[in-house]
């Protein structure tokens, strides 16, 4: 038997597959997915590879093929579906086989027994002091050791302090937790020189426990049952039994759930879901990562216990892997999670749910730069299970499905909890300006502002925007103060300081301007700091909370601060998009949105379609509870369609607008869009590959529609240089290949060596 072996490195040029003998004793081990050792290259090093085929011809002399090492038996074992998955991501998107199952394969690092293992202290304080007292009394000095260092961590959780052996496993729903006082067993090892039978006496003395698989715990050791559970009202209802009743005709589909906020989509999710549990199978829940807070994650505990669990960017590679090898022996049925928990090894999966599918999150930034709701369509259709797209705001992709039929579309046009939507008003910034307000705060919203102060209701506001004030320029000659390693402005922040977004750098902002020497030289447009700055000068009474980037560095601040402004610690938090997604706060009755021109002018064809997003986010933020609530929309375009479609929470009159739009520029959806984008260290390099692939595919592809290549949205980013091509196409075939052409093309060329190549198929943001 022979093995087609894919080697786990990332090099364009080993971007293939090797042919290698499986020897006799191996054969009964060897699997599509089985991580495998191999003698490579002339010096025959031993490297890791996976295996992606088993055959019994090989094609090359069977004399001259080498053979496999070893077949390790990994604790996942990596799925044919998944193996099938990747070649379907590297076909769709572009990308090297490796890279492609670097995405689809749990981490399989093997991870070390004794790492896993941890100590915990089973005693209560007082109990550990007397046990310390007779440790010393009779000179055992290394239980002494540990012992003072177990009891020690415990001062420091008591107060807060994380200690940093355990920095990496600290998930941001721990700090939540009853903690109990564990050290991993190495570092006790390690730093307190002890040996294990030190360890295993101290355990027979009844001090501490040596647990070994701790890691397999569940990431939320305590779950509350704090949500209620409602019977599913009529419109949940009627789409709950037409799922019910294709899932038992053996109908697998997919369906998009229009409903708007606060309609009750994750009750209908959570419905279908013990439907699908109920039939033996599992589930994929996906949540964009900023809407997956304790709130959302504690909700499927109530429904669900322990079946349940997460997996986040903030759980380390280990807690990673061990939710996948829950998930894989079946002691879980649910995994939710970000666009990654779509790879989770179940056996039988019936269902993916992905919420708030429109998010821009589901698209991955690294290559293979996939769409989640793509890859889910596919995995969905060949693991026979089926697939609920939800969105108050579904992206013209998904409807223009629905609306072809391609799709089942299912409406919810109402709150669950009968209460209206909220009010929304547009303000025209301009009038505003004109009547002598140079305020950030347009009259009516200042007035609501103060009505709400005054009720002890919660105000929220939205400014896209960090920092204290946009960019700063020159009066006189007009210089931009940029970032001298990207090519973009510089922002004002509090303090005096100009900081560039990109790459970090900063520097005290100039007295004078460096070009003409003019002393007019000052910041323009507004940022969140600078909100902040104003309501406290215009509302001195209110307590403010920012929240954006800079306030919420540290891991646990975010779901901090949404905690305490959930408990009323604040009155008006002012913040950028991390503010206005799935949040239930049911105090607030007003949410601004400053500057809603600031989405509507980023430089990309989806700018009018996020802008209604936002907005509409945004809208669902406001009256939650059983206060009515209000939405006020500042904007210098008030009669943008975006704009008015907002104001009026009409869908498919925003929809119906932005599908004409689009039909005529031909953008995604009406065409399809690849970038082709490269990056260098040396600008002319840089420009000569791109021009030299740009002319090579103009020959392959006569009537090719391309515009570039050009330089970037910006022209350098960390000092390195950006190129790009945008292709439009109406054949998605013909799209992949002329991308599979340029492939093998930069391959071929010396040049490519110097440059990056990346490619993205109907991109989500500016290049
Ligand atoms: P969405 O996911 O569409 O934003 P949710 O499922 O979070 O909506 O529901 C919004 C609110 O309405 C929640 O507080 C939820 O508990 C409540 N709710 C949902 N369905 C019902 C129902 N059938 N009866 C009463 N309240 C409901
Ligand atoms: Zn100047
Ligand atoms: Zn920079």
């Amino acid at each position: 038997m022979f093995a087609d072996i894919i080697i786990d490195i990332v090099h364009e040029a080993v971007d293939r597959i090797f042919e290698y003998k499986i020897p006799a004793h191996l054969e009964s081990r060897a699997a599509l997915g089985k991580t495998v050792q191999i003698p490579f290259g002339a010096g025959n090093r031993t490297r890791t590879g996976y295996i992606v085929g088993i055959k019994e011809i090989p094609e090359y002399d069977p004399a001259l093929i080498k053979e496999i090492i070893d077949i390790r038996d990994n604790e996942i074992e990596s799925q044919r579906r998944l193996i099938k998955l990747a070649v379907f991501m590297k076909q769709e998107y572009g990308c090297t086989m490796i890279q492609a199952l670097k995405t689809v394969l749990p981490v399989q690092e093997k991870m070390n027994r004794e790492e896993s293992k941890s100590v915990i202290l089973t005693v209560g304080r007082q109990e550990g002091e007397d046990f310390l007292i007779r440790y010393e009394t009779r000179h055992q000095v290394a239980k002494a050791r540990v012992l003072k260092r177990l009891l020690c961590e415990a001062d420091d959780q008591e107060q807060g302090k994380v200690c940093d052996c355990r920095n990496e496993s600290k998930s941001m729903f721990r700090e939540m937790e009853v903690k109990e006082i564990s050290l991993s067993y190495t570092t006790l090892i390690k730093e307190e020189k002890v040996s294990l039978s030190t360890l295993k006496s101290m355990e027979k003395d009844g001090v501490i426990s040596i647990c070994s698989d701790c890691h397999f715990r569940n990431p939320i050791k305590s779950p509350v049952a704090t949500h209620e559970i409602h019977p599913l009202n009529s419109a949940q209802q009627l789409i709950y039994e037409e799922f019910v009743r294709d899932y038992d005709d053996g109908i697998r589909r997919t369906y998009l759930l229009h409903g708007v906020t606060g309609s009750g989509k994750t009750e209908v999710y959570m419905s279908l879901i013990r439907k699908v549990i109920e039939e033996g199978k599992q589930v994929i829940v996906l949540i964009p990562e900023i809407s997956l807070t304790f709130q959302t994650v504690n909700r499927f505990y109530t429904y669900f216990g322990d079946r349940v669990s997460f997996v986040n960017s903030r759980l380390s590679k280990g807690e990673k892997y061990d939710q996948f090898v829950r998930a894989q022996n079946g002691d879980i049925d649910i995994m939710i999670g970000p666009r990654s928990a779509l790879f989770t090894p179940f056996q039988n999966l019936g269902l993916i749910i992905i919420d708030e599918e429109h998010e821009g999150a589901y698209k991955s930034e690294i290559t293979p730069k996939y769409h989640a709701r793509e890859v889910a369509e596919h995995l969905a259709k060949t693991s026979n299970a089926s697939l609920v797209l939800g969105s108050a705001t579904p992206s013209l992709e998904a409807y223009t499905k629905a609306l072809k039929g391609e799709y089942r579309l299912w409406i919810l046009k109402e709150r669950a909890n009968k209460m209206e939507l909220p009010k929304i008003s547009v303000v025209d910034l301009r009038q505003e300006l004109k009547e002598g307000n140079r305020s950030m705060f347009s009259r009516e919203l200042r007035y609501e502002m103060e009505q709400r102060l005054r009720r002890k209701e919660q105000v929220m506001l939205f400014l896209n925007r960090r920092g204290y004030a946009g960019f700063i320029s020159c009066r006189v000659c007009g210089k931009v103060m940029k970032c001298p390693h990207c090519d973009i402005s510089l922002t004002y922040h509090r303090g005096g300081q100009m900081s560039c977004h990109y790459c970090g750098y900063e520097r005290p902002a100039p007295m004078t301007c460096p070009d003409c020497g003019s002393k007019h030289i000052t910041a323009f447009g507004t940022g969140t700091q600078k909100v902040e700055a104003a309501l406290y000068k215009e509302f001195p009474e209110a307590r403010i909370m920012r929240m954006d980037f800079d306030t919420t560095r540290k891991k646990e601040s975010y779901n901090q601060m949404l905690e305490a402004f959930s408990k009323g610690e604040a009155d008006i938090l002012v913040g950028t998009q991390m503010i206005v997604k799935g949040h239930d706060f049911s105090k607030v009755t007003l949410m601004g949105i400053l500057a809603a021109d600031l989405s509507l002018h980023s430089g990309d064809y989806r700018a009018a379609e996020k802008t209604f997003q936002l907005v509409t986010q945004a809208s669902g933020r406001a009256g939650r509870g059983k206060l009515p609530g209000q939405v006020i929309i500042q904007t210098y375009q008030p009669d943008h369609y975006a704009i008015l479609a907002s104001k009026r929470q009409n869908y498919e009159e925003f929809y119906a607008q932005e599908m004409t739009y689009r039909r005529i520029l031909k953008y995604p959806p009406c065409c399809e869009m690849l970038v082709i984008f490269a990056t260098s260290d040396k600008e002319e390099i840089c420009k000569t590959a791109l021009d030299e692939l740009a002319a090579y595919l103009k020959r392959a592809f006569p009537d090719i529609h391309m515009i570039g290549p050009s330089e970037g949205a910006f022209k350098k980013i960390n000092d390195i240089y950006r190129r790009v091509i945008y292709i439009k196409e109406t054949d998605i075939d013909r799209m992949k290949q002329i991308r599979s052409c340029a492939e093998d093309y930069s391959r071929t060329k010396e040049i490519f060596k110097q440059v990056h190549l990346y490619y993205d198929k109907n991109p989500m943001g500016i290049y």
